[in-house]
């Protein structure tokens, strides 16, 4: 299974060529691919080159919206769950802001880190996302909102969804390449969010690789012992460590770090943890953004008093620390990472895992075989010999520096 989204534009121009198809289709296809067509859409390609995408497995669009589940609330907060291609489920939230519509987005089926507040490593980590199974999440939801590829219906983008980003970093990479492109949405990395649990040689790379995106630690103590306690990564990196990677970040990029920090009673949120966190940052251009924990069925912590919330808050600002307290969105929804995904799982009896066996349903406007045997052969052979060629390039340039891009 090939997905159209994976690639960037060079890469499509190469694919083409080994299909025999002229280089203007280029603009056609991400046109439709970027815009949340699929195969069964009205497409204005014509259907020999699609019996051709079909008959060598390429999919359009590997994000299937399989549930959008919106909030009560006034916020209008919408959850959604989407079907991948193996089977696998993800999901994603969209939050509605004054200034426009945020995605938080998932890198990865699953995660790693256990955190001890999170739902995301509670079915432990299946496997990364691919770099179109991440963008297609944009794609997906744009379409949903009725938008398009030049009228985005989303402003912005957080990597706060289920996984750690900086775990999945060469996908990760290539679709903020992407993202940001002009063939593609053309995102200014001023909207979009990075969130990571602090892997210090990763935050340091994405700093020398000049995207200047929003940086977000999910720091959430404010000493490396009760950090160690919640967060099992903290016993690879000390604090010290991730800050040092932090104030290296600002320098090349001159982006303030915003702070995660989710508030867990009787953990992390005594006076004595605020006055600590105060010192922790004192000379670490941020912003702090406190979280009421978002309660999780078989995560035994409690979330603190909304007045005990404000207490943190304000001993946190009366220690010159620059904070606020997150709008807490969606919480009737199961509004916390991997949340509801889990639900899901469980309705189903299923924890999903990677089934490579599965292939994408065929599309209907593409029945039709192509006939010729050996002009099949020779195709497929031109197109194993364009993806190693591809898969070389992305090896080598998985850490270009180009500072000079910064801030756009
Ligand atoms: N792995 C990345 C991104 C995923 S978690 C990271 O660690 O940052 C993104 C954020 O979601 C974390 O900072 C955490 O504060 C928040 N989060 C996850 N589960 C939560 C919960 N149950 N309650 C409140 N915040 C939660």
């Amino acid at each position: 299974m090939n997905i159209l989204l994976d690639y960037e534009k060079n890469e499509l121009y190469s694919m083409l060529e080994s299909l025999g198809e002229p280089k203007y289709r280029v603009d056609q296809l991400v046109d439709a691919m970027y815009g949340g067509k699929d195969f069964d859409d009205k497409l204005n390609l014509p259907s020999s080159f699609l019996e051709k995408l079909s008959e060598f497995n390429y999919i359009m669009q590997p994000i299937k919206i399989r549930k959008a589940i919106e909030s009560k609330g006034k916020d209008k907060t919408i959850k959604f769950l989407y079907d991948l291609p193996d089977g696998n489920i993800i999901e994603g939230v969209l939050m509605r802001y004054a200034f426009g519509n945020t995605l938080c987005v998932s890198t990865q089926v699953g995660c790693k880190m256990n955190c001890a507040f999170c739902a995301s490593g509670l079915n432990g980590f299946v496997r990364n996302l691919s770099v179109g199974e991440i963008l297609g999440q944009i794609v997906a939801v744009n379409r949903h909102l009725g938008g398009t590829k030049k009228d985005r219906q989303i402003t912005n983008i957080v990597l706060m969804g289920s996984g750690e980003p900086l775990d999945n970093f060469d996908n990760v990479k290539k679709f903020l390449k992407i993202l940001t492109s002009d063939e593609c949405f053309n995102m200014s990395v001023r909207n979009i969010s990075v969130s990571t649990c602090g892997i210090p040689s990763k935050i340091e790379e994405l700093a020398d690789l000049g995207y200047a995106v929003t940086l977000c630690l999910s720091l959430h103590a404010p000493n490396d012992i009760i950090r160690q306690e919640i967060m099992p990564i903290a016993r690879r990196y000390s604090i010290r460590e991730v800050i040092d990677a932090l104030k290296y970040y600002y320098t090349m990029t001159n982006r303030r770090i915003i702070i995660e920090y989710t508030l867990i009673e009787g953990k992390n949120n005594s006076f004595k943890c605020a006055k600590e966190l105060s010192e922790v940052l004192r000379d670490l251009p941020c912003h702090v953004n406190l979280i009421k924990l978002n309660e999780v069925d078989g995560r035994d912590l409690k979330a603190p008093t909304v007045d005990n919330c404000k207490k943190f808050l304000d001993t946190l600002n009366r220690f010159g620390v620059s904070a606020t307290m997150r709008r807490t969105l969606g919480d009737d929804i199961e509004g916390a990472c991997g949340q509801l995904r889990n639900k899901e799982l469980q309705g189903e009896k299923v924890i999903n895992k990677v089934n490579p066996n599965i292939k994408p349903k065929p599309n209907k406007n593409t029945q039709r075989k192509v006939k010729d045997a050996s002009q099949l052969l020779k195709t497929k052979q031109n197109l194993q010999k364009n993806e190693k060629k591809i898969n070389k390039n992305n090896t080598r340039k998985s850490s270009p520096k180009t500072k000079n891009n910064r801030g756009r």
